[in-house]
Formats: structure tokens, C-alpha cells, sequence
């Protein structure tokens, strides 16, 4: 399998890494809580005001781990897909 460098989220401690990880990884574990991490399949272009349709309840989760994180780290910056 090809690797491609893709995010996980921890949905537990809201812990936001990247990896360089085979393609049809689609979880790993966190590093610090040791609770399953998935993998953020091409980032949502969505507005961030949490409308999603398809998955509002989903979204709104992930949104808040993801302000929380940043909230906490504050200065990690991404290099895109
Ligand atoms: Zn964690």
C-alpha cells in the first residue's frame, strides 16, 4: 500500500497528529491517551458555522474536539492535504 501523510483525531482527548501511514489505515491509537484515533478524511471545506447537512451531529463533535485542541495548542499551522 502507498503512504500518504493524513491527520488523526483522538476522540477522546482531542489530540490532532499527522502520520505517514499506509492508505487504508483508517485508525490508530493515540500516543497520549491510548484511546483509538480515526483518520480525518479530506479535511471538510465546510463552513465552519456547523450546517453540515449530512452529518450535523458528526461535524458539531468533531468542530468542538478540533477548536478545543487548537484552543490548548494554539499555534500548531498545517501544510494542507
Ligand atoms: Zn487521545
Amino acid at each position: 500500500m502507498p503512504k500518504q501523510l493524513r491527520d488523526f483525531l483522538c476522540e477522546h482527548c482531542g489530540l490532532e497528529e499527522e502520520r505517514y501511514i499506509s492508505v487504508d489505515i483508517t485508525q490508530t491509537t493515540c500516543p497520549e491517551c491510548g484511546h483509538t484515533m480515526i483518520r480525518l478524511i479530506g479535511m471538510p471545506r465546510v463552513d465552519l458555522d456547523g450546517t453540515d447537512p449530512g452529518f450535523p451531529g458528526a461535524y458539531d463533535k468533531w468542530a468542538r474536539v478540533r477548536e478545543q485542541n487548537r484552543a490548548i495548542k494554539g499555534k500548531r499551522s498545517y501544510a494542507g492535504e
